[in-house]
């Protein structure tokens, strides 16, 4: 098969962290051009902007949407108009309602639409998924809690309307519980910490409930120093079953089960090349819904000012 000729839109931190190693290492993808306003990589044609490649760049089947989330929808629209598959990073878009039709537009196009959630490919994750679809759930607890300063250094785009602030880490989160709990959920209540000088959240403490009234409490907070928290604690009539370190690991009671790094990336490329095999999309936005949701249900408070 000849390789998936791909663009990189958006050459930031995620880019070169993950997604160039994975590409690099998968011989079904090659990468023929980047696109962003500075960023250039050496050898790889560059252009300025996603309009830019589409009009005089190299022919391509793919782009790699790796951009902050408030441009992404407009430029997966663009793309698939392009007649290109395209790969969205997490979160799929700052606005539900940009992404929802494109699933149609790549359905009607015969292109793929992939909006990849990473968490969800973490290792524990479809163990827990397993384990909790036999037993009865009594509670679950989610503390996702990260230092921004560490994760997303000089990102002003975090902190500015569609931004998302701590709902970017805290969208992982809601990516692998809406993927192990067998029921739909929503959200009952919510308290948004807001910085004083910022228009995305700090913080933010959220309950939600389920048709059988199941009660769900997560804790996000981007202002941890130290020791990081990605856990996910569930109690069951069968004990506590623990996702840990994002997804890595899972505990359950006092046993570990599984404690094992994996790089997310290179699975999510293999499943967009599938997906394009297949003609099909993989667009669930479940996990950006219930963060709509907390943004409209949430009551604010206003917090210290965040200097980075
Ligand atoms: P980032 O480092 O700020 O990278 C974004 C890149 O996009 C920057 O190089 C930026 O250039 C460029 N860009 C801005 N406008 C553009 C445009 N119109 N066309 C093309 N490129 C443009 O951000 P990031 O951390 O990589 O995050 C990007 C996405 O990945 C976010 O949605 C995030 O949630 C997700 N993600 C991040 C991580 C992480 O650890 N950071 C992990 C998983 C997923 P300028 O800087 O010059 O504006």
């Amino acid at each position: 098969m000849t390789p998936l000729r791909l663009a990189i839109v958006g050459l930031g931190k995620i880019a070169r962290d993950q997604h160039l190693p994975s590409i690099a290492a998968m011989p079904a993808i090659t990468l023929v051009a980047v696109a962003d306003p500075n960023a250039t990589l050496d050898g790889v044609p560059h252009f300025a902007s996603l309009e830019e490649l589409l009009r005089n760049g190299p022919p391509i089947d793919a782009v790699a949407l790796c951009t902050p989330p408030l441009m992404r929808g407009a430029q997966a629209a663009a793309a698939l108009a392009a007649g290109k598959h395209v790969l969205l990073e997490k979160p799929p878009g700052a606005v539900v309602s940009a992404i929802a039709p494109l699933t149609e537009v790549a359905r009607a196009s015969g292109k793929t639409l992939f909006a990849t959630w990473h968490a969800r490919f973490a290792p524990a994750v479809e163990p827990a998924r397993a384990f909790l679809a036999q037993r009865e759930i009594r509670s679950v607890h989610v503390i996702w809690k990260e230092d921004v300063r560490v994760w997303h250094p000089g990102q002003a785009w975090i902190w500015r309307p569609g931004g998302f602030g701590v709902f970017d880490p805290g969208i992982n989160a809601l990516s692998i519980v809406t993927r192990i709990l067998p029921r739909p959920f929503f959200l009952t209540a919510a308290e948004l910490a807001f910085p004083s000088n910022c228009a995305a959240p700090i913080a933010a403490d959220l309950d939600f409930t389920d048709a059988a009234g199941l009660p769900i409490r997560a804790e996000f907070d981007f202002r941890q120093t130290g020791t990081q928290s990605w856990d996910i604690v569930v109690e069951t009539d069968q004990g506590r079953l623990t996702l840990s370190a994002g997804g890595a690991k899972l505990i359950h009671g006092d046993n570990v089960l599984m404690d094992e790094k994996k790089v997310a990336y290179p699975a999510i490329y293999r499943r967009f090349v599938e997906l394009i095999t297949r003609g099909e999309s993989d667009v669930d936005l479940a996990p950006l819904v219930h963060v709509a949701d907390a943004f409209m249900l949430g009551r604010r408070v206003v917090v210290d000012a965040f200097e980075e």
